[in-house]
């Protein structure tokens, strides 16, 4: 424990009135600098660490949760952990020190029991690896939630704006939006991420275990089981376009960045394809390497692993299956991370978890980078078009950066302030998805045991009130009983997932998801999770 002088609180934001204090969060105990402490991140078991202070540009998080800038024993690495994942060490020794096993943890036991041993009643209030020329900062409280809803992401007149006009709307747009959304101007809400230089890795690398080395052609492609031409299936879906002038991208000035996209599925394939398309410097990665071979064709260049990827590029752009697999090329070897350094950016797409973003931000911050979360709205088709919708939450000057590859693959990009807010939405999205399609698939049931014409109910509805591409995509899915992946249903089950966690974290009962997800567990159950997401009709139709 730190001698009285050094027994500064560690909390960087103290309330100013009773009242503030009675609108916080009760807790349950204020750490100081230098105390020892169990810190748990999310997936990862508690681990012995120390409350130290921040180093100068070390983001702290967005949020208004109380956080603490934690040193970890063993690994030596840093990171940002809330009050809530922080327990006294002593305490709590006995409990915890049983969490793991490994020899890793074994060291970081070591490492603490030694450091307690040493500084005896006098532990620093610093990190061992505290910047000579550091100086201690509080990073101001982050600004609220703020609607970052912007322009429709085509035509002359977005393209050709200043920097000022941006954020602006024309008169016949600003009628399309809510009184909130008035008036904003995009640098209001600027995030003031100044991260800084550490050449430590995230405490997370500690238990990332993929390695990431040269992409293996030995490697079956998994998923979908399609026999794979990005570049055909690319074409016949933009053959569709070719009189849709309104999605048209002729217009798009690419950035002179250079871009990396890592993750060539059912989704990524069309998003590469359109950067490169629009005149974009893309270099690509797959863990199956066969997969690159079209994009290559198409002008792009292959990278030998993820960290060269990171190291070759500018802003690298993600789409993974989930969160174990973003998990795996950022904190892998040759991951991410390996090649992260200021000036580079990650921008993931993939639907995961917040913990999993929220982890990954302090990551890449701590290594000076900077990183957005980017989830989309649409499937494959529009992501073969270009007409997904692009939800951004972040830091916001690499929104910016992002806005002709965002115009290559959307239609219109959103920005929602702190990390973990784009998942969030992307999740809520997803459950809603969820539960009209199991709707939908229940009623078609209905109606053949009724003896009812499908076909008859399925007009009706493409006329009435919850007509919807949904309804008359998947419709005709089930009436011709073929099930292609366009959004595998092993993705829905796990956003409903993903959906309950979150309902469960912010206490909002969610009786009918809840139901929903054991619609589609079954479904996984009976072998439909590389199937459609429409496939969940056979699961209620037995
Ligand atoms: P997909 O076709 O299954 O592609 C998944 C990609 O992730 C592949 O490139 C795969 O590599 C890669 N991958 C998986 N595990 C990996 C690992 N451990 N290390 C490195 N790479 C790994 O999936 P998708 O449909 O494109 O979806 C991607 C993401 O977008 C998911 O999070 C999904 O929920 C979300 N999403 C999908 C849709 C949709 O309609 N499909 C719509 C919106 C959002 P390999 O090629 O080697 O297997």
């Amino acid at each position: 424990m730190a001698d009285d002088q050094e027994q500064t609180s560690a909390v960087d934001e103290q309330p100013k009135s009773p009242n503030e204090k009675a609108d916080k969060e009760p807790e349950k105990h204020e750490f100081k600098f230098g105390e020892h402490v169990w810190a748990k991140l999310s997936s990862f078991p508690h681990w012995p660490g120390r409350i130290v202070k921040p180093w100068k540009h070390v983001k702290k998080p967005p949020g208004k949760k109380l956080t603490y800038f934690v040193f970890f024993f063993g690994t030596e690495d840093h990171a940002w952990v809330r009050a809530e994942n922080l327990c006294p060490y002593l305490e709590n020794k006995e409990r915890l020190s049983k969490a793991a096993k490994g020899q890793k943890f074994k060291k970081a036991m070591d490492a603490i029991e030694d450091a307690i041993r040493q500084e005896e009643n006098k532990a620093s209030p610093l990190s061992p690896f505290h910047p000579k020329d550091d100086e201690e900062i509080f990073p101001p409280k982050s600004k609220p939630m703020k609607d970052y809803s912007r322009e429709p992401l085509t035509g002359k007149a977005k393209l050709n704006s200043t920097p000022d006009d941006r954020g602006k709307t024309s008169p016949e747009q600003e009628t399309e939006k809510s009184p909130k959304k008035r008036g904003r101007a995009l640098k209001d809400t600027a995030s003031d991420s100044t991260p800084t230089k550490t050449s430590y890795a995230s405490p997370k690398k500690r238990a990332a275990s993929s390695a990431l080395g040269s992409p293996s052609s030995k490697k079956q492609a998994k998923g979908n089981g399609l026999s794979f031409n990005s570049l055909a299936l690319y074409n016949s879906f933009q053959a569709h376009l070719s009189d849709r002038t309104e999605d048209k991208k002729e217009d798009i000035v690419p950035t002179d960045k250079k871009i990396g996209f890592i993750g060539l599925g059912l989704m990524g394939t069309g998003m590469a394809m359109n950067l490169i398309k629009t005149g974009h410097k893309v270099t690509v990665w797959n863990r199956t390497a066969a997969k690159c071979a079209d994009f290559v064709t198409a002008g792009a260049t292959e990278a030998k692993n993820v960290s060269d990827l990171v190291s070759e590029c500018d802003i690298v752009f993600s789409m993974v299956s989930d969160s174990e697999a973003l998990r795996a090329i950022v904190f892998g070897e040759h991951g991410v991370l390996d090649g992260m350094k200021k000036g580079k950016a990650l921008v993931d797409m993939s639907t995961v978890d917040i913990g999993t973003v929220t982890g990954l931000e302090g990551a890449i911050t701590a290594r000076e980078g900077r990183f957005l979360e980017a989830p989309v709205v649409g499937s494959v088709q529009p992501a073969m078009e270009g007409s997904l919708v692009i939800i951004g939450a972040g830091d916001s000057n690499l929104f910016d950066d992002c806005t002709s590859c965002f115009q290559a693959m959307g239609k219109k990009a959103f920005f929602l302030g702190d990390v973990g807010n784009g998942s969030k939405m992307k999740i809520i999205i997803n459950m809603i998805t969820g539960c009209i399609m199991s709707g939908f698939a229940e009623g078609m049931a209905v109606a053949d045991r009724a003896g009812l014409s499908q076909e008859t109910l399925l007009d009706v509805l493409n006329l009435g009130a919850i007509s919807s591409p949904l309804i008359s995509g998947k419709g005709k899915a089930i009436l011709a009983n073929k099930y292609p992946p366009a959004f595998p249903l092993k993705y829905q089950q796990k956003d409903m997932r993903l959906a309950l966690a979150l309902a469960d974290q912010v206490e909002q009962p969610i009786p009918v998801s809840a139901a929903v997800n054991e619609l589609f567990k079954r479904a996984k159950n009976l072998g439909l999770g590389e199937k459609d997401i429409s496939a969940v009709y056979k699961a209620v139709n037995m």
